[in-house]
């Protein structure tokens, strides 16, 4: 694990990007932004990070399709992927789970719970939910 730890977080929403950075920021850890899958491959072609804020509804190739990519990936498929999403009916949740993330937060996510969830799985104890 990098020191302090470093999350990489995927979301094309410039201003809910800018929101969680500077939360997590705040709180201490290092922080790379990706507007999209495209943008987090240029990331994680230099660096690996220790968790991955995956938005789901992203422009060209979305947040599950990327996901799927990472996990079939040697070099990724360990970094746990907790998604993003508005969309919060169960069938969603089930959908992220089975294209490999490993958590889910639902939007809009209060301060709280984000940090709560994030505490969680850098700890290596999981999602709440799970
Ligand atoms: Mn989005």
């Amino acid at each position: 694990m990098s020191n302090p730890p470093l999350i990489l977080i995927v979301e094309d929403n410039a201003g809910s990007l800018m929101l969680a950075t500077v939360m997590l920021e705040t709180e201490g850890f290092q922080v790379a932004g990706a507007g999209s899958a495209e943008e987090a491959r240029d990331v994680l072609a230099t660096k690996t990070p220790d968790l991955i804020l995956m938005d789901i509804q992203l422009p060209g190739m979305d947040g599950l399709e990327f996901t799927r990519e990472l996990k079939a990936d040697a070099d990724t498929a360990a970094i746990p992927v907790i998604a993003l999403t508005a969309q919060v009916m169960p069938i969603y949740e089930r959908a992220a789970r089975a294209a490999g993330c490993e958590g889910f937060i639902a939007k809009p996510w209060t301060p709280e719970a984000f940090s709560r969830e994030i505490h969680a799985f850098l700890a290596g104890i999981g999602a709440e939910n799970e």
